[in-house]
């Protein structure tokens, strides 16, 4: 399995699914599985209080249908007000609980099924015909892009790092933003946004932190 905490893999899946598809990947169940049952699984307390709700509903079908014995009855009765407690006790502690959604579940599979992070089957019910996708994760994957990730990094870095050799900048004191010289002149060295004074801004520590970024991709092709 990947290690979901590494810096890079986790940074690279959470612009790709986000933290719910994080704690999907990580809470995933083994073999293969329904979006269901992966949703059931994700909001343990919800699942807990719809379970709860669906044993009140089958004690009161039984109910109707048990008619004319009494004995029955009574006992389906007594049954039906305890399982009626426990649903409602359920669905007070499910209050509250971080729900993803089926709907979110699903957006996330197709994301990782698109970037091959899944294996998905089908299955066609014999009886109602109905198709049931079963899912299994899959992250070999991974290695490979997120090499192409840091590549592209890397690339970024080398590029930022060019740009602050090669000009000179000129700032707001108040934040408003920030100009290369040839922006600065046409301004004549005001704000365009407050109006205060542009002044002068020394790059340099800024330049070394990038240094220390591209050092640390070591000797990676460019
Ligand atoms: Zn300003």
């Amino acid at each position: 399995m990947i290690d979901l905490d590494d810096p890079l893999i986790n940074g690279y899946l959470r612009r790709l699914i986000g933290e719910d598809g994080i704690t999907l990947i990580r809470n995933m169940p083994e073999g293969e599985v329904t979006d269901e049952e992966i949703c059931n699984v994700l909001n343990p307390l919800k699942s807990a209080s719809k379970e709860a709700d669906d044993k009140v509903k089958k004690l009161k079908a039984e109910i109707k249908a048990a008619g004319e014995s009494q004995a029955d009855v009574k006992k389906l009765e007594k049954d039906l007000k305890k399982a009626e407690k426990e649903a409602e006790k359920a669905k007070a502690e499910a209050v509250g609980e971080y729900e993803i959604t089926l709907n979110t579940v699903r957006k996330i599979l197709f994301i990782l099924y698109e970037n091959k992070f899944t294996i998905c089957r089908r299955e066609r019910d014999a009886n109602s015909g109905w198709l049931t996708f079963r899912w299994q994760i899959n992250m070999d994957g991974i290695d490979y892009q997120i090499e192409r990730e840091k590549k592209k990094l890397y690339r970024n870095l080398l590029k930022r790092k060019e740009y602050e050799d090669n000009n000179v900048f000129y700032v707001c004191p108040q934040n408003c933003l920030r100009l290369v010289f040839d922006e600065a002149t046409e301004t004549d060295f005001i704000c365009p946004i407050c109006g205060e004074d542009l002044v002068f801004e020394d790059n340099e520590l800024f330049k070394q932190l990038l240094d220390t970024r591209i050092a640390e991709f070591g000797d990676m092709p460019r």
